[in-house]
């Protein structure tokens, strides 16, 4: 069976791009069932979730476990093709996505939780374990992941290492790098490296979960982690603050770090996205209408916290012009899909251009006054949707309406441009992935991305694993 494919107005026959003997290869090692070539089978791994990145791969190939890995890419090397490893596929910066006709290697069926370590709280998994899989796994020892995002039906754990994921949690337990405590991977020649001990303290030398955490796909495959866990407190509160002004929920943000030791997540609805969520969801604003910015604030612990949090709201006095408190489950859900669902509604308003980026405390304010008369100087048709992790600076621009299906490199262009010159980073938490590639030189110097340059050859010499990732192509 032959398919075709269009790639940038191009028309392709992908099959033919396979030899004969290195598809009987990859049907050998993985099955023919879960070697996927029919476009129809294709196309949920060739394109990305906001519909942004289109694709396309002569083969998609499901490997069950490491050693199957290890074969698919050591067939891939001989036969001089490029591989994109993927997970959930839930990535936003298209670093998942076969742009350049690359096969894809899938870790779906990698799904197996080894036994919770409850005496060290840690466990081993695969890396195509769900987040959700791997929440529900621990979470009967009184454990939890501590990373948690919204994606967290779809997302692995490779691809949250791969792209060194942060979300909801960051504020308590740090972004996907501060998890890890052991890794296994396979490198670009097929060879398995596999340190899954996990020690606290192991100084033998280089680190490679740090390595890896954040490298996209672009140095190793990973196929097992080693996860640190975290007693999960008992007691839960939640709070939805509204604000007058941006900069009044950035001073509180503060405030409210250093008031609150069992603070767990600070997250930050801006005025378009509340507008925007409250339709989706068929809800009013719960408080506030009319305000510049809501604050969802969660605090857990082992003793009651509602006191604590009470206190440290009242505190923030006339700063927060409202606030509704969830006590239990329901209520505290009923706050939480104003946050959790946004991306689901910016989703049904058509193909966002989505731009993740941190500011630093004192430049927030400015930032997200700013930004949306900047775009639409560029574009004036573009409307800015914006919220995200104000506990981290960490916010995401998304921008509706901007010039077609096709990358608005101007609005992209402005917009990281003016991130980095307050001292901001691209990319809080999704990555570089091909969406930013040619904007990396705004945040890392020559000699840092000369030595991205250096590590990238060294472990990859022939640029198997996501070529066309991460790595500007001056550099590559
Ligand atoms: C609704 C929604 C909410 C989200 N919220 C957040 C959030 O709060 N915080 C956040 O950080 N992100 C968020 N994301 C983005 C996304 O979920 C994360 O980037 C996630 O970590 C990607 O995991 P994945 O398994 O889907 O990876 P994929 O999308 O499949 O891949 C992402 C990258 O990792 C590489 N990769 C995947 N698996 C492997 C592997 N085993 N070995 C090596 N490389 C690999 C890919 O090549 C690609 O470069 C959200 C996405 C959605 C759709």
């Amino acid at each position: 069976m032959c398919s075709s494919s269009v790639i940038y107005g191009r028309k392709v026959d992908l099959i033919a791009m396979l030899d004969t003997t290195v598809i009987q290869e990859f049907q050998r090692i993985v099955g023919t069932n879960h070697a996927l070539q029919e476009e129809a089978l294709t196309t949920s791994y060739t394109t990305d979730w906001t519909g942004r990145f289109k694709g396309a791969s002569p083969m998609v190939l499901r490997p069950a476990n490491t050693s199957q890995v290890s074969e698919l890419v050591k067939v891939a090397l001989s036969a001089g093709l490029s591989i994109v490893p993927q997970g959930g596929n839930t990535g936003l910066v298209g670093g998942s996505i076969p742009l350049h006709e690359e096969i894809v290697i899938s870790t779906l069926r990698m799904d197996h939780c080894d036994p919770v370590d409850a005496l060290a709280q840690q466990v081993t998994v695969d890396s195509g374990v769900t987040l959700a899989q791997a929440q529900t796994h621990v979470s009967p020892f009184d454990l939890e992941i501590g990373v948690d995002l919204a994606a967290r039906d779809s997302c692995t754990i490779g691809g949250m290492i791969a792209t060194n994921a942060g979300g909801i949690n960051v504020v308590r337990y740090g972004p996907m790098r501060d998890q890890l405590l052991g890794i296994e991977a396979v490198l670009s020649d097929g060879s398995v490296i596999s340190h899954l001990e996990g020690l606290e303290k192991d100084n033998t030398g280089y680190n490679f979960p740090g390595l890896l955490a954040g490298s996209e796909g672009t140095l190793a495959i990973i196929t097992k982690a080693r996860l640190r866990l975290h007693p999960r407190p008992s007691e839960r509160c939640s709070a939805m603050i509204a604000f007058k002004t941006v900069d009044d929920a950035v001073v509180a943000t503060s405030q409210l770090r250093r008031a609150l030791p069992a603070l767990q997540a600070v997250e930050v609805i801006f005025s378009e996205a509340m507008s925007l969520v409250s339709n989706h969801i068929g809800a009013s604003v719960p408080v506030g209408a009319g305000s510049q910015a809501w604050l969802i604030v969660e605090v857990a612990a082992n003793t009651d916290p509602t006191d604590e949090l009470a206190h440290a709201i009242d505190d923030l006095g006339p700063l927060a012009v409202d606030v509704a408190v969830g006590l239990d489950t329901a209520t505290r859900n009923g706050l939480w899909q104003y946050r959790e669902k946004i991306t689901e509604a910016i989703a049904t308003q058509g193909t966002p251009h989505k731009l993740d980026v941190t500011l630093g405390a004192s430049r927030l304010s400015e930032f997200v006054t700013e930004v949306p008369a900047l775009i639409s100087r560029v574009d004036g048709q573009a409307t800015t949707v914006m919220f995200g992790h104000l506990g981290d600076g960490n916010v995401h621009v998304n921008i509706l309406g901007a010039g077609g299906d096709e990358p608005n490199e101007g609005v992209d262009d402005v917009v990281l441009n003016y991130v980095a010159q307050l001292g901001g980073s691209i990319s809080a938490e999704h990555g570089i992935g091909t969406a930013k590639r040619e904007f990396l030189h705004l945040n890392r110097s020559e000699a840092e991305l000369a030595a991205f340059r250096a590590i990238k050859k060294g472990l990859d010499p022939r640029g198997v694993l996501n070529p066309n990732v991460l790595i500007p192509p001056e550099y590559s």
